[in-house]
C-alpha cells in the first residue's frame, strides 16, 4: 500500500470563493480524482491574500465554509484520524494557514484556529507581516518579537511551522527560536532555479537536521528559470534534496489550485495525473521504497512525530 500525501494546495480558499464542492473536477485536487488513489492525505490551505484586512474572519470564513462541506472526509487532528483514514481508506484533509495574518494581532486566535483543526501554519506569505518578512521583501527585517511569540505558541499547541513564503532572514531567525521541527510545505532548490522562493543548500540542510520535510512545488517559475517545466523537473529537485540530505526529508508540496495557469506543469495537471511522477520516478531508478517516502511517507512521519 502507498500513501498519498501532499503538504499544500489551495483548494479550500478557491471552493470558499467559489461557493463549491470539493468533489468538482475543475479543482486539481478533488474527493472525486483522489478517492482513485486513496488513501490520501491533503494539508489544505486557508491563504489569506494580504489584500483582506481582516485576516481572523477570512480564516474562519474559508474554514467554516470547509467544516460544512466536507463530505466524506477525514479532518486529521490526532493521530487516531491518520490510521483511520489507512485503515479505511479515505481522504483526510489536514487544515493549514498560509500566511501568519489569519490571526491579526491576537495570539489567542491560534487556540481557536488549532480548535477547528489547523494544525500547520507558516509565518508569512510574499509580503511583510507583522511577523516578519516574507520572501519577496526588499528589506532584511527577519522574525519581529511578536513573530517569535507566534512561534512559541505554535509550539505550544504542537502546530507545525510552515517556513515556506519567509525571507531567508525570517527562516534564520526561526531557527534560532525554536528547536522543533520546520517545514517548507511547498518550495523547491534555489541552486537549480535563481527565485526567492526556493531553498539554499544550507536551508535544506537545517531542515534536514530538525527532522523535517520540503515539499516539492509543482510551479514553473520555482522549478526552471526559463520555459514551462514538467514533471522531469520535479524529478531533478526531488534528486537534488536526496543527494544533499538522503531521501528521508523530501515529498510532495503541489500547491494545486494555488498556481497560475501559466505557471502549472506541462503535464501533471491535478491529482489525476500523479502516475505520471510515480512513473517518472520508477524510470529514474528510485526503489520503491524511496518512492513511497517521497509520495506520503516522509509526510507521514513529520505528521505523525507532530499532531
Ligand atoms: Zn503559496
Amino acid at each position: 500500500m502507498r500513501i498519498y500525501i501532499d503538504g499544500h494546495c489551495d483548494t479550500l480558499t478557491n471552493t470558499f470563493d467559489e461557493k463549491n464542492k470539493i468533489s468538482n473536477t475543475k479543482y486539481c485536487f478533488n474527493t472525486i480524482d483522489a478517492k482513485k488513489i486513496t488513501p490520501v492525505i491533503q494539508m489544505a490551505a486557508t491563504f489569506i491574500n494580504p489584500k483582506y484586512q481582516d485576516g481572523f474572519k477570512r480564516a474562519n470564513d474559508v474554514i467554516d465554509y470547509y467544516l460544512k462541506n466536507r463530505a466524506d472526509t477525514v479532518i486529521i487532528k490526532f493521530k487516531k484520524d491518520i490510521k483511520s483514514v489507512i485503515k479505511n481508506n479515505k481522504i483526510g484533509i489536514l487544515l493549514t494557514i498560509e500566511n501568519g495574518r489569519a490571526i491579526d494581532k491576537d495570539l489567542n486566535n491560534i487556540d481557536i484556529l488549532y480548535e477547528k483543526g489547523i494544525r500547520a501554519m507558516s509565518i508569512n506569505w510574499n509580503e511583510d507581516n507583522l511577523l516578519g518578512s516574507g520572501a519577496l521583501t526588499t528589506s532584511n527585517l527577519g522574525l519581529t518579537n511578536f513573530g517569535k511569540s507566534y512561534l512559541k505558541k505554535l509550539e505550544e499547541k504542537s502546530i507545525i511551522i510552515d517556513i515556506s513564503h519567509s525571507s531567508e532572514q525570517t527562516f534564520w531567525d526561526a531557527i534560532n527560536c525554536t528547536t522543533k521541527t520546520i517545514v517548507a510545505t511547498h518550495s523547491c532548490c534555489y541552486n537549480l532555479c535563481n527565485h526567492p522562493r526556493n531553498l539554499k543548500d544550507n536551508q535544506i540542510k537545517e531542515i534536514s537536521k530538525r527532522n523535517g520535510i520540503i515539499g516539492i512545488c509543482f510551479c514553473s517559475p520555482f522549478l526552471k528559470e526559463y520555459g514551462r517545466a514538467n514533471v522531469t523537473d520535479i524529478i531533478n529537485h526531488i534528486a537534488y534534496i536526496i543527494n544533499l540530505v538522503g531521501d528521508d526529508y523530501v515529498g510532495l508540496g503541489t500547491d494545486f489550485d494555488g498556481v497560475l495557469r501559466e505557471d502549472t506543469l506541462s503535464d501533471i495537471k491535478g491529482i489525476r495525473d500523479i502516475d505520471i511522477l510515480i512513473n517518472a520516478l520508477q524510470n529514474y531508478g528510485y526503489k520503491e521504497s524511496t518512492i513511497n517516502k517521497i509520495m506520503g511517507e516522509n509526510w507521514l512521519r513529520v505528521i505523525n512525530n507532530a499532531i
